[in-house]
């Protein structure tokens, strides 16, 4: 531990170093790249996937397996076109757009102190003598498509810009089959897409990405309660994944900046290498949604309480998280150099829960049967974790890659294990190794995945 402790302390990370390690180890790459790319979309690879699916997962996990006031659902991307007019999207889901005339490039009129104009000696987007900004006009974030063969005759319909409004049009469906009443939540992950003016920032911002969103319908009177629960379940949740605390915080949003639907919205925020931004957005909802989709489509959207006679319209609090975002937030978080062997390394000290493989196997050199060996330790723990074998290559460079991708612990197979069926177990952090016996591998190793985790970095601090 000592080793690594110095370097530790200092935060290392820059978004262009998480851009190329994503694209060297196939984390994350642009997408449609043998054409040139197309702006601001991203292919996951192996690794990403894995990374992906363990953050959704862990979400899954705090929103259905923890408890018991939540069921899931999946509803469809394309809604009833109606939909996006009774939530309100259609007319007020849009961002000031401005143009400027001298450099051809559009900019978001709310974000031009963040952004920087085409021109150079660059500078914020009006800076420059020859800037020539339009005025701001309102531009609707919503992806149109047609409905039917023939674009002129079709039905107008939209990609869903959040996942939240399908979970309001089954509220009634749902309340008939799953047997909860307020307070409970539908909860559900899925693609969303925006046509964003000024997507940037890697995943930060994309055109399209996956939401992780729960609403939680509660009686009125219990509204701001429910909101505070959530905001301190949802920010214990990104530190039980390991992320600092300390790069964490809650934003309340300004009287100016609610959307059209809350009274109250908190940011969950993290400080990426770009500064604050937001992470989750935690939203009192109101009845606004049910209310609106009630009238637009007549059917009755409101919990009747069978046994104090009682009737009304749920409140909803909403924590809706982007997976992307938490992607991003566990690599920038995780990301660290320092020396081992007197060389440089960089290693994703990323939690154990998050590692896309939690464990690889790697014989010392794949001659003198030490392969088949390791192949039969491979096979003994791949059923139990996400596990690797790698025999290509040298054995140091073999453990860097494995630290890049942030692998937890490195088994490898040695001449010695030929004579006595013990294998060495390198952590990834402390990077001290230990000789453990084959048949105990599977016990050990679970442990300790399944061990409170901190991170070194943390600790370091
Ligand atoms: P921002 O202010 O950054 O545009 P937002 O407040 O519009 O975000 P919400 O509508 O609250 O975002 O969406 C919930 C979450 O979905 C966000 O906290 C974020 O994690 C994710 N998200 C929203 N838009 C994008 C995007 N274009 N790319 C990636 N993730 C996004």
């Amino acid at each position: 531990m000592h080793r690594t402790m110095r370097r530790m302390a200092e935060d290392v990370v820059t978004m262009e170093k998480i851009v190329a390690l994503c694209k060297r180890r196939g984390f994350i790459f642009p997408a449609s790249e043998i054409y040139g790319g197309i702006a601001n979309t991203y292919d996951y690879g192996h690794y990403g996937v894995l990374l992906k699916r363990n953050v959704i997962d862990a979400w899954w996990q705090a929103m259905i397996g923890d408890r018991n006031d939540i069921v899931a659902l999946d509803s469809a991307i394309i809604q009833h076109p109606r939909t996006w007019e009774a939530s309100g999207h259609l007319e007020g889901f849009t961002d000031p757009l401005v143009d400027c005339k001298a450099c051809g490039q559009r900019f978001r009129a709310d974000h031009l102190q963040d952004l920087q104009c085409g021109l150079k000696p660059s500078k914020h987007p009006g800076e420059t003598p020859q800037c020539d900004l339009t005025e701001a006009r309102e531009f609707n974030l919503m992806f149109e498509t047609t409905i039917g063969p023939v674009k002129e005759a079709g039905a107008t319909v939209y990609l869903r810009p959040e996942t939240a409004q399908g979970i309001f049009l089954d509220f009634k469906t749902v309340l008939g089959f799953a047997r909860k009443k307020p307070p409970f939540g539908i909860a559900q992950v899925g693609k969303s897409f925006r046509n964003e003016i000024t997507p940037g920032n890697f995943v930060f911002r994309t055109l399209e990405f996956e939401q992780m969103e729960m609403e939680f319908f509660v009686p009125p009177d219990d509204a701001q309660e429910w909101h505070e629960h959530w905001l301190k379940e949802r920010m214990d949740w990104y530190v039980r994944l390991g992320i600092r605390a300390d790069h964490l915080r809650l934003r309340a949003h300004d009287a100016d900046e609610l959307s059209h639907y809350s009274s109250a919205t908190s940011d969950v925020e993290y400080l990426y290498p770009i500064g604050w931004q937001e992470l989750e957005g935690i939203a009192n909802r109101g009845d606004f949604d049910l209310t609106q989709h009630a009238k637009f489509s007549g059917e009755k959207l409101e919990y009747f309480d069978t046994a104090s006679g009682e009737r009304y319209v749920p409140y909803v609090i909403e924590p809706a998280a982007g997976v992307g975002r938490t992607v991003l937030a566990a690599l920038c978080d995780a990301y660290d150099e320092d020396e081992v062997g007197g060389g440089e390394r960089t290693v994703l000290r990323l939690h154990p829960r998050l590692a896309p493989i939690k464990v690889a196997i790697l014989p010392v050199v794949s001659k003198d049967g030490l392969p088949e060996r390791a192949q039969e330790v491979f096979q003994l723990l791949r059923g139990q974790m996400q596990a690797e074998y790698d025999e290509g290559g040298s054995i140091g460079r073999r453990y860097r890659r494995q630290d890049e991708i942030g692998t937890p612990f490195g088994v490898t197979i040695d001449h010695q294990t030929l004579e006595d069926d013990t294998v060495t177990v390198r952590d990834r952090d402390t990077l001290e190794q230990d000789r453990v016996a084959i048949d105990e591998l599977p016990a050990t190793l679970g442990a300790r995945l399944a061990a409170p985790w901190e991170s070194p970095k943390l600790a370091a601090a």
